[in-house]
């Protein structure tokens, strides 16, 4: 098995590591324990080195790349915090002192803390990051080992393997070949886009074998663990790493690359031609997508964003287009502000990252059903997150398609349906009630409440009452009347809230003090007292009892299915393979934000434990009481009714139950290493 070889004698194949060894067949996320080989020292970077690039980095160009910036008085600089959603700028930066601090959510940093935390890195690659971003030569202690291939983190080889797909397929779309001569007709003729744009989008092809990636990534000696988790190719978990076992993902079609709000290649868009072979297994699917992996969550991009973030400003909104093609066509015509959603659906997380840049977004997507339930669907979720948006139609035409009206009129054509754009409210109205002249009564008051329901998705209340007033204009209500409606639905919508049974979980965090920030349900989540959350707290707070507790914890006992049990069972994997990196070097363990929350709210918690030794013996007899004890009354029910029909024979019950009540009767003891 593949973890072995990371591992150290005599401790090897410990339950645990085969407890998760199992678990990862089935659920493939990031597990960064296997990637770190415990046997190379971390290397660690000179801290003269560190203190030069502090100096020479200059913090307003680090920042501005995520955040955009306005000038605050003297040497400061301001804009909307990236940690936090937020509205109003309280994101401060000193580029003089080289320190920035959020005055709504309190995060606070200097260059290497702002590239770790908004581009999840560890120290090392962030400052290696920043380093190749400013021509620093980045140095290591002697000895320490220096970056090699097997040291670099995952992400990182993610990413640079991304490149080189990227590259591999752009210059099979260029090659003087069969598959280049089908792929730049099928650019230039089919979808009529200039040779120029494929270039600068790096648009590529796989041909139809998919043969030719494999080779390159093999000769550029990426690690296993890098081309098993790429999504670019189909490999069984046990395969060993031949040419043979990649078999390609994409074949047979037409590659853009998905970049992320930095310009980093993170995943493909595979569109269909037909050179796809029929046993790709989505060949009916016109567009295919990279899986989910180390660098690329799907809910968290927008297509396009990394350019049109430069280019948005007064007068000049976002341009929310349906598809990839749509965007590029966009910016073939001089449009440069288009973006598109990755995937089918707009999310809350694509949405906050745009209003981080920019507050106003046009929404333009085909005039068909499917385009119009789609910007339906959007709008309360644009509203939420602040966004002023309005809805691009062109009047009088039947079906309209962005990409053909680019096509034919260029940026004339953009003008051209900006001038019969629609408010948020009368594009609502209108959808929800097409003719209000010829509506009755009653049908005007349903289509009020559907509009008032997305209105309530608005947080200001100045937008709220300026929206109702506008709908009750175009479903021809009295304003008056619909401000009460809207009155009645809002109070109705709180005593429903009121009234939901909380679940457990949010019944605490509602009494508990709350961050500012942050998802309800995260917060929730940290807050349950679990045996988990204590021994992570121990973990944590008593580092030295990691080890005993590893020896002393099964995988088995802990619930993997809540964040604090997945973060146990993996902090005690670490202890138990002495790769423990210390409570405050823990970026390369925490998988996800609600992770790293958790991990936060415990480090900040000031645990007044007297007697640690004594909090672990207690969390333990709770994992063991709940991992036995439900067994332990199966089977004593089962010798009780001897003749129901249960399961085994009397004797081996017997010899179980001895067995666990052994088990249960135990001293726990938490020896010290083993
Ligand atoms: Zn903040």
């Amino acid at each position: 098995m593949r973890f072995v070889v990371f591992g150290r004698e005599p401790r090897v194949d410990t339950p645990r590591r085969r407890a998760e060894f199992s678990e990862r067949l089935r659920w493939p996320v990031i597990e960064r324990v296997y990637q770190r080989p415990p046997i190379h020292p971390m290397p660690v970077i000179k801290p003269s080195c560190v203190r030069d690039l502090k100096l020479r980095v200059n913090l307003a160009d680090v920042i501005s790349r995520v955040v955009t910036l306005r000038k605050a008085g003297g040497t400061r600089l301001k804009g909307l915090c990236p940690f936090h959603n937020e509205k109003t700028p309280s994101f401060h930066v000193d580029a003089d002192k080289g320190y920035y601090k959020c005055f709504g959510c309190g995060k606070a940093g200097d260059a290497i803390t702002f590239v770790r935390d908004t581009e999840q890195l560890n120290f090392t690659e962030a400052v290696e990051a920043l380093g190749k971003r400013f021509g620093i030569v980045i140095e290591f202690e002697e000895g320490s080992g220096g970056p090699t291939t097997a040291e670099r983190s995952l992400r990182q080889e993610i990413f640079d393997l991304h490149d080189v797909a990227a590259e591999h397929f752009h210059q099979a779309l260029k090659a003087k070949d069969a598959t280049g001569e089908f792929f730049q007709d099928y650019w230039t003729t089919k979808r009529r886009f200039a040779a120029e744009i494929a270039d600068e989008f790096k648009i590529g092809a796989a041909d139809a074998h998919g043969s030719g990636l494999g080779p390159a990534l093999l000769r550029r000696k990426f690690s296993e663990e890098a081309l098993r988790r790429c999504g670019l190719f189909f490999i069984y978990d046990d395969a060993p790493i031949t040419l043979g076992a990649l078999r390609p993902r994409f074949r047979g079609r037409l590659m853009i690359p998905i970049r992320d709000h930095q310009g980093r290649v993170v995943a493909f868009t595979a569109r269909q031609t037909e050179l796809t072979p029929s046993d790709d297994p989505a060949r009916e699917a016109k567009y295919v997508n990279s899986p989910e992996t180390p660098i690329f969550t799907k809910g968290n991009l927008l297509f396009n964003l990394d350019r049109a973030r430069t280019s948005v400003g007064d007068g000049k909104p976002f341009v929310l287009v349906e598809g990839q093609l749509d965007a590029i066509r966009c910016w073939s015509v001089g449009l440069k502000t288009a973006i598109a959603p990755q995937g089918t659906s707009i999310t809350e997380g694509q949405l906050v990252l745009l209003r981080r840049y920019h507050a106003q977004v046009e929404c333009f997507f085909d005039r068909d059903t499917a385009g119009q339930k789609a910007s339906l669907r959007f709008l309360p979720l644009a509203l939420k997150a602040g966004l002023e948006v309005r809805f691009l139609t062109l009047a009088g035409s039947g079906k309209l398609d962005p990409d053909l009206l680019f096509l034919e009129r260029g940026l004339a054509g953009y003008d051209e349906v900006r001038r019969d754009a629609q408010s948020a409210m009368q594009f609502a109205c209108h959808s929800v009630l097409p003719d209000p002249a010829g509506a009755s009564a009653e049908m005007r008051s349903r289509a009020a409440q559907t509009v008032f329901e997305i209105i309530t998705s608005a947080e200001s209340e100045v937008t709220r009452s300026a929206f109702v007033t506008e709908a009750a204009t175009h479903l021809r209500l009295g304003a008056l009347a619909a401000a009460k409606d809207f009155e009645a639905l809002v109070a109705r919508q709180s005593r429903q809230a009121a009234a939901r049974p909380l679940p457990a979980n949010d019944a605490e965090s509602a009494s508990g003090p709350g961050t500012p920030d942050g998802g309800q349900k995260s917060k929730s989540a940290q807050l349950v007292h679990t045996p988990e959350r204590d021994l992570l707290m121990l973990c944590l707070h008593f580092e030295a009892l990691g080890k005993p507790l590893s020896h002393a914890v099964p995988p088995d006992w802990v619930d993997r299915e809540h964040p604090a049990g997945a973060l146990l069972n993996r902090f005690l994997g670490e202890f138990e393979q002495d790769a423990w990196p210390g409570r405050d070097h823990l970026d390369g363990l925490l998988e996800n934000a609600e992770e790293r929350t958790l991990v936060a709210t415990l480090l900040f918690e000031n645990p007044a434990i007297e007697d640690p030794n004594k909090v672990a013996q207690e969390g333990l007899k709770q994992l063991r009481a709940r991992a036995l004890e439900p067994r332990m009354r199966q089977i004593e029910l089962a010798l009780a009714n001897p003749h129901a029909d249960i399961e085994a024979d009397p004797i081996s019950l017997l010899k179980e139950r001895d067995k666990l009540q052994r088990q249960l009767r135990t001293p726990l003891v938490l020896a010290a290493g083993v």
